[in-house]
């Protein structure tokens, strides 16, 4: 998002723009870093007007420390003085704007954000539904697509909420290779799926055979979260489910549309603390023993509840107070040690009540849970159309809107049908 920015704000501009990134600054040798920030700003000076753009500032913006006495970090330091004493040199008359992007503005230098420096700051989020479809128009306008996929860009952001502009271009980009490796003249839909599926869970690994007994396991593990997701009001709508082993360790995936939320309510928080046990618990109701697959949802579970009473004010016990930490380096605890066990008995008691509402759920719903998890076994993908089949509608309105408009399944089949003899619309010449 950044980059693309950047970009724009010299093509609205009309001037010469010089992008260069800050590691490229950050050299073994001595002088060298400094040197070549003297030559960029040269360079622009003379082809004034310009604009310079340093992205990944930090990389040379860190904050000086004081008392250094390794020396490690003399050239950097050097590299970022330069800059400072060539943005201070700056005369009304040069016409040379100066831009710098990161993603870690708390670390960088006071200096460098003074009067006169980079003293403008445009905070860019993640970008929300809009965003995402402007950005996948920009990529996608560089793809041969094929010509049956209706409404691509509205479908595709919908389907990646939390994707920041990278990201887009590398489903864009992986969507292509999946293509290409399939034989295919052109990029289907399909592939855009497979490519948001690998951005978000890993490389399916096919070559991972897990034995009949690990895939019972992980199939009924991953039934619990689906029915748990199913059943609990504001828990995330479920987009699709496997048993298919992808990178990073994870056995089982499946795929939810948070959508672009803002607030949570304590409901929410409750129903996915609930949504991640959900894995856990189905394993103890259909298994003597227990595995270790449940860590990565603890990691979730403890981090939610942990955030809710130190952070959100909602335990009754610890009140409206804001605990968070200053700095990850920060070693002292902000309360006292009666606090803390006050906190950790809160923390376990919402995970326990939790838990309770999870095996409660799951015990009612056994048969539902053996439905997914056999035809799990025998399809290893599920989809949100073959839990409708097998369980009904939803019984709740889905709170996502882009997932009514752009993902109702039937609607876009029909949708498909009719655009059969119709051309693709072609994408527009420029980002809205
Ligand atoms: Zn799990």
């Amino acid at each position: 998002g950044k980059t693309l920015l950047a970009k724009a704000t010299a093509g609205e501009a009309g001037v010469p723009f010089y992008f260069v990134s800050g590691s490229e600054f950050v050299e073994m040798f001595v002088g060298v870093g400094a040197a070549r920030v003297r030559d960029l700003f040269k360079t622009a000076r003379e082809n004034a007007p310009s604009i310079v753009f340093i992205d990944e500032i930090d990389a040379v913006g860190k904050a000086r420390q004081k008392g250094n006495f390794s020396g490690a970090n003399d050239e950097r330091e050097n590299t970022l003085n330069q800059i400072l004493v060539e943005m201070d040199g700056f005369t009304p008359s040069d016409h040379v704007v100066v831009l710098a992007g990161t993603n870690r503005p708390d670390i960088l230098d006071k200096a460098l954000l003074r009067p006169g420096r980079f003293d403008r700051h445009i905070d860019i989020d993640k970008p929300e539904l809009e965003g995402r479809k402007a950005i996948f128009a920009v990529h996608l306008a560089k793809l041969k697509l094929s010509n049956k996929i209706f409404d691509l860009k509205n479908r595709l952001a919908a389907l990646t909420p939390g994707f920041s502009g990278a990201d887009i271009a590398n489903v864009c980009n992986e969507a292509a290779l999946i293509a290409a490796r399939n034989d295919d003249t052109s990029v289907k839909l399909n592939h855009f799926e497979q490519a948001i599926e690998r951005v978000i869970g890993g490389v399916e690994r096919k070559s991972k055979l897990l034995n009949p007994e690990e895939k019972r396991v992980v199939a009924y593990h991953e039934a619990g979260h689906a029915i748990c997701g199913w059943y609990f009001r504001y828990a995330d709508p479920l987009l699709k489910v496997s048993i298919i082993p992808r990178g990073q360790g994870a056995l089982g995936y499946a795929q939810y549309l948070p959508g672009d939320i803002f607030l949570l309510s304590e409901q929410q928080l409750k129903d996915r603390i609930t949504m991640s046990l959900g894995g856990r618990v189905s394993e103890e109701l259909h298994f003597d023993t227990v595995t270790s697959g449940a860590s990565d949802d603890f990691k979730k579970v403890t981090n939610m509840a942990t955030a809710m009473v130190t952070q959100l004010g909602m335990s009754p016990k610890i009140g409206w107070i804001n605990y968070q930490k200053k700095s990850e380096s920060d070693l002292t605890k902000p309360f006292s040690d009666d606090t803390g066990d006050i906190i950790d008995s809160e923390v376990q008691r919402i995970v326990n009540e939790c838990y309770e509402r999870c095996k409660k759920l799951l015990q009612e719903k056994a048969a539902d849970v053996e439905k997914v998890a056999q035809l799990l076994l025998s399809k290893e993908v599920l989809t949100r159309e073959d839990m409708i089949a097998m369980l009904g509608k939803r019984p709740f309105p889905e709170r996502n809107d882009a997932f009514d408009k752009y993902l109702n399944e039937s609607e876009t089949k029909k949708l498909e049908d009719q655009e059969q003899d119709h051309k693709n619309t072609p994408p527009p010449a420029t980002a809205e």
